[in-house]
């Protein structure tokens, strides 16, 4: 199997931890492995609010999942970014952000401090200032209050940790997600075309409700808004020859865009992503 379908697989996948080391590290303040983390330089930094990463090194593959449950893939369903994140880009990075944070009305009330992978013996030590909701670390009191203010919208007491994803009075509430909703990214980061990891392939998505595809499909998110804008050739064939990876290793996959699930109401993957070319090309040999 293609190395990189491998590793939509990985577990607890997400840029943060398995992925191995993402682009945008490089501007990050603390890079260290998790050997080479001191837990007391850990701990400072966390408090100082600078950015910090624990990378582990290996990348994990469940290869059994991979035997027994490739076959349940059915679908491909293909989406673009218009995700407002609150920052100044919406790429690939902020999506997964936005969906690991706290939401009301589309905008992030309270967002993961840190991508650290959190080593068991400093743990004690940060636990009262922090809390680890799914797999993110957030800041305890920011959590509290948002859970009051929804609670208050809601007209309810809601509990720290209790799933809201909710409309009320045209307030769209949104506790965070587990991890970014969907698998697979591919994005132009500094200049490159690069495949991005989301959510491992082995856990239910986040991308497409509709006829359970969140279930039996990939999410595959190519950042960019084509409502607005043309692929650029590049990166259409860049898609094309990664879709063409994808049927090697599921050959009976459909591709389709997420407006044409039957109940979708959006244009995604965006008005100007043809999609029947992008089948048709999809099927041509060269
Ligand atoms: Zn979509």
């Amino acid at each position: 199997m293609n190395s990189w379908v491998h590793k939509m697989f990985q577990y607890f996948c997400g840029n943060r931890n398995l992925a191995g080391i993402p682009k945008r590290l490089e501007s990050a303040e603390v890079v260290k492995t998790i050997k080479e983390a001191k837990v007391a330089e850990v701990v400072k930094a966390i408090k100082e609010a600078k950015v910090v990463k624990v990378i582990k090194e290996e990348i994990m593959i469940n290869k059994d999942f991979l035997k027994t449950n490739s076959g349940k893939i059915t679908h491909c369903i293909m989406h673009h970014s218009t995700t407002k994140d609150g920052l100044l880009t919406n790429d690939w990075e902020a999506i997964d952000v936005y969906h690991r944070s706290f939401r009301i009305n589309w905008n992030i009330i309270v967002r993961p401090v840190t991508d650290l992978v959190i080593l068991d013996d400093i743990k004690n030590k940060i636990n009262n200032e922090y809390i680890k909701i799914n797999e993110s670390w957030y800041n305890k009191d920011k959590v509290e209050k948002f859970y009051k203010q929804a609670g208050a919208l809601i007209g309810e007491e809601l509990y720290v940790g209790q799933y809201v994803g909710t409309y009320v009075k045209n307030t769209k509430i949104e506790t965070s997600w587990r991890a970014i909703g969907y698998n697979l990214g591919v994005e132009r980061d500094c200049g490159r075309i690069q495949i991005k990891y989301g959510r491992s392939l082995i856990e239910k998505g986040a991308h497409c409700y509709q006829e359970d595809m969140n279930n039996h499909s990939i999410g595959w998110l190519i950042v960019g808004n084509y409502d607005i804008g043309y692929p650029d050739i590049d990166l259409w064939e860049f898609c094309i020859k990664a879709a063409k990876e994808i049927k090697k290793e599921f050959p009976k996959i459909k591709f389709l865009g997420h407006r044409e699930v039957e109940g979708v109401k959006k244009s995604c993957p965006g008005e100007l992503w043809d999609m029947k070319q992008f089948r048709k090309d999809l099927k041509a040999k060269r």
